[in-house]
């Protein structure tokens, strides 16, 4: 019998459905076609995209012509905090992000300072809150842009994006929200939001891997990054990945139809029960109440992060320690480090998919509870 493997690093990327590659599969065998070519199954291709785009953008109460396809969601986030910083310069050169973004938002400012910007990064609280009355005290009269995301990746915490985003409004800037972790996962109303501009990503909810989108709320001004042909009207060039947009058409449709997240948020909160009984002095980090359904972030004393997840591997349980991209480094990720957990603390993140059944998460939780009684007898 093989090894069991349960894979709880939803939050890294997902299962593609069988659903999803059966809508994409015609556009990687014979209709191939460059959608801007103008042969009639060139146009079956451009339609393809029409009908993604539409429905997607009906998936956040957008239009159409506002959703532009780009290659997943760190593109979406340069887009939109490069392209929005660098169109109204000519207002201010002040840019505000927090300190618990992505490294997609994080890197686009550092490279905004580098361009002549300032760039302010907002403290969070113990639970990786954004306040709105600190936003409030940062914002400045030459103030374009400030990008705050939905949900953090790492410990699951739901910003109060509605109210920062007013918060930004009344001072005149534009809002960005990094929606990468919460689209597919919560509902996203972006009239409701108030927010400016909004980034997706395909794979985190079922969808493929190289694909996102930028929402752009019609007439705000935003530089392309990406030059050459007329794709996306202009605004990101390039022969469109057809199958991959109709991919994360096809996921977002399943994503509304198929499950709850209310189970996921059930047994989420069973986990962190079992943990916070059985795993001496655990702690769960981020927001109790405005959470992903999704996430389990622990936080162990007296263990090793690497050990840990080590003996994790050994047992076939497929976890994270922080962010996916910084594993395999040592290094406090930055999200743990704002919020103040201790950096001795071994942290893993559980991330929980409307696929992961019950027993999963049990067997996760009894090889959790193994591995660092093991690590304290022997440390
Ligand atoms: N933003 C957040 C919050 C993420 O979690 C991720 C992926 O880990 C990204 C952006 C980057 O998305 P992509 O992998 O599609 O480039």
């Amino acid at each position: 019998m093989g090894k069991r493997v349960v894979y709880l690093d939803n939050a890294a990327t997902t299962p593609m459905g069988p659903e999803v590659a059966s809508a994409m599969e015609p556009y990687l065998r014979g209709a191939f076609h460059n959608p801007s070519s103008l042969y009639a199954p060139a146009q079956e291709a451009r339609a393809a995209i029409e009908a993604a785009r539409e429905a997607l953008a009906s998936s956040i109460g957008a239009r159409p012509g506002e959703i532009r396809f780009t290659s997943g969601g760190t593109e979406a986030d340069n887009a939109a905090v490069k392209g929005i910083a660098l169109a109204n310069a000519q207002r201010g050169r002040h840019v505000i992000v927090s300190a618990i973004e992505h490294h997609a938002v994080l890197e686009s400012a550092a490279w905004l300072e580098r361009m002549g910007f300032a760039v302010e990064r907002l403290p969070v609280d113990g639970e990786g809150l954004v306040s709105p009355r600190v936003l409030a005290r940062t914002l400045r009269p030459d103030t374009v842009l400030v990008s705050v995301m939905m949900a953090n990746n790492e410990v699951g915490t739901v910003e109060p994006v509605r109210e920062l985003a007013a918060c930004a409004h009344e001072a005149g800037a534009l809002f960005h929200t990094d929606a990468v972790q919460a689209y597919g996962h919560l509902p996203i109303d972006v009239a409701a939001l108030g927010v400016d501009a909004l980034s997706a990503s395909a794979h985190k909810l079922g969808g493929p891997k190289g694909v996102g989108f930028l929402y752009c709320r019609r007439g705000v001004r935003c530089e392309p990054l990406i030059h050459g042909g007329a794709q996306e009207r202009g605004y990101r060039a390039g022969t469109e990945n057809v199958a991959g947009i109709v991919g994360f058409a096809a996921a977002v449709e399943l994503a509304q139809s198929v499950g709850s997240e209310d189970e996921v948020a059930r047994l989420r909160d069973h986990a962190c029960a079992r943990i916070l009984a059985e795993v001496p002095g655990a702690r769960i980090n981020g927001s109790r109440d405005a959470r992903l359904a999704g996430n389990v972030s622990v936080s162990v004393p007296g263990v090793s992060g690497e050990a840990l997840l080590m003996l994790l591997d050994d047992r076939g349980v497929c976890v994270s320690a922080g962010a996916a991209c910084a594993s395999g480094s040592l290094e406090q990720s930055h999200v743990l480090a704002a919020m103040g957990v201790d950096p001795s603390w071994a942290t893993v993140r559980i991330s929980l998919s409307r696929a992961t059944s019950r027993a999963d998460v049990d067997y996760a939780v009894d090889c959790l509870v193994e591995a660092a009684a093991h690590l304290r007898s022997v440390s």
